[in-house]
């Protein structure tokens, strides 16, 4: 049993052990719970480790982060803290409780409690182990509910008749961990996870709260599949009222997935994809623009992501037919890819897949996108142009012709600009 500790890196252990130490000189247990004791029995790489202390003790996180020289982020909200070592390995401190729901899918009332209740409250039998960190027992691990043999039988299961109903984003989560496990979620716990969505308990849920679960799933690997058996069990009108999955948007949705594996590939340094924006964009195909920026309003996306919603709902058909022809001057495609997020392109790129525009978009992607022009105003200047409107004319005729390779270095940059009959200095 204590062998499932050992594989973590003898840094991330050595860290626990510490905190053990500590804990025990304090007449305090402390453990180690939530995925990464389930992903470390899986043999499964998760190095986020969650730590429960019991009872509280304000000092013991602030002594730690002290022996560890590490920076600590107290969350009053949720009275839980974060610590980061030099190392910048990260470690979340919460103190052992136990919730009451007052009402269904409201947020719940907490309680200080044992080890044994605070893992009684968890989603899932597979997410309610712990691994205990005391130094005489370090690596043991706490098992009151089963989940080592849920594991084994790769089973998701709750722990209480009630639990889709005190918080139904464990529907989510659920299908989110049946997927992403290749798990089976188990005969009862799917009654009642069927139940609970057949009685709308998705929708009482506040839309933040929703939306954060929904990220969550979109960003996961292969999230079409995510997306279709969320679909079968509980529907995705929590999402809106208009969002459906017809045949169509199954192919679309799994032609997104291949899109974006294809771009990691090919532009392994470009910035990270917001993959589950992609995702959230297609199902909120049938909305209107304004149906788009409520939404927005009500599950809180931010500004730069509903204008990445609106840009693509706004993509107009001509521009579509634009890149799906042969022979178009590389310099309109730029004006109309140009001013779009990589998402946007890509969706664009998933749903009118013609190879012409195909090959346009990734054309695009791979020679222009990002171009630097080899002068700038301040050359212009340097070369004794007086300011003024044409500038801006100049370096755009510079950026045509760099974008056809007419021109393709700074000295040629330079002595084309020297012919321009312009007012000088
Ligand atoms: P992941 O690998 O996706 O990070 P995780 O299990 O670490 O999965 P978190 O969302 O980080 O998931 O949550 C950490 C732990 O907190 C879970 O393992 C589970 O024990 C508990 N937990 C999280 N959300 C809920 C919930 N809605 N209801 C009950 N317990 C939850």
């Amino acid at each position: 049993m204590k062998a499932y500790i050992k594989r973590l890196p003898k840094q991330f252990r050595d860290l626990l052990y510490l905190a053990g130490k500590l804990a025990s000189q304090k007449g305090m247990n402390v453990y180690l719970v939530g995925g990464c004791v389930r992903d470390l029995i899986l043999g499964a790489p998760n190095l986020d480790l969650d730590i429960v202390v019991q009872p509280e003790c304000p000092n013991f996180t602030s002594e730690l982060a002290a022996r560890l020289n590490a920076r600590m982020v107290v969350h009053q909200r949720f009275k839980t803290a974060t610590l980061i070592t030099p190392r910048k390995i990260k470690l979340d401190i919460a103190t052992a409780r136990s919730e009451i729901y007052p009402q269904p899918a409201s947020l719940p009332v907490v309680i200080p409690a044992g080890i044994k209740e605070d893992l009684a409250r968890r989603d899932f039998t597979i997410n309610a182990l712990a691994i205990d960190l005391l130094p005489d027992n370090f690596g043991g691990l706490v098992d009151f509910y089963n989940g080592r043999q849920d594991l084994e039988k790769k089973l998701i299961r709750i722990l209480h008749d009630s639990s889709f109903i005190d918080d139904p984003t464990r529907i989510i989560r659920a299908v989110r961990f049946e997927q992403r496990l290749k798990f089976k979620i188990e005969p009862y716990s799917l009654e009642l996870l069927k139940d609970a969505s057949g009685a709308g308990m998705l929708n009482q849920v506040s839309p933040h709260r929703l939306r954060d679960e929904l990220m969550l799933i979109l960003k996961e690997e292969g999230a079409s599949r995510h997306i279709l058996r969320l679909n079968t069990l509980a529907g995705l009108d929590f999402i809106h009222s208009k969002c459906e999955l017809p045949r169509k948007n199954l192919i679309y949705l799994s032609q997104i997935e291949k899109e974006i594996s294809s771009f990691r590939s090919m532009f392994p340094k470009r910035r990270a994809l917001d993959t589950w924006l992609m995702y959230l964009t297609a199902l909120l195909a049938n909305l209107s623009k304004e149906e788009i920026k409520k939404f927005s309003r009500r599950f809180g996306l931010r500004k730069g992501e509903e204008k990445r919603v609106i840009s693509f709902k706004k993509f107009s058909p001509s521009a579509v037919l634009k890149l799906t022809r042969k022979n178009v001057p590389v310099g309109e495609i730029y004006k109309i890819l140009e001013p779009l997020s990589f998402e946007v392109i890509l969706l664009i790129k998933a749903k009118y897949g013609k190879k012409t525009l195909r090959l346009n978009i990734e054309n695009y992607l791979r020679h222009h996108n990002g171009i630097r022009l080899y002068a700038s105003g301040n050359d212009l200047n340097k070369l004794g142009l007086l300011p003024g409107a044409y500038y801006k004319r100049i370096l755009n005729q510079l950026l045509h012709l760099q974008l056809e390779g007419k021109i393709s270095s700074r000295r040629a940059a330079l002595s084309w600009i020297r012919r321009f009959k312009c007012p000088r200095n």
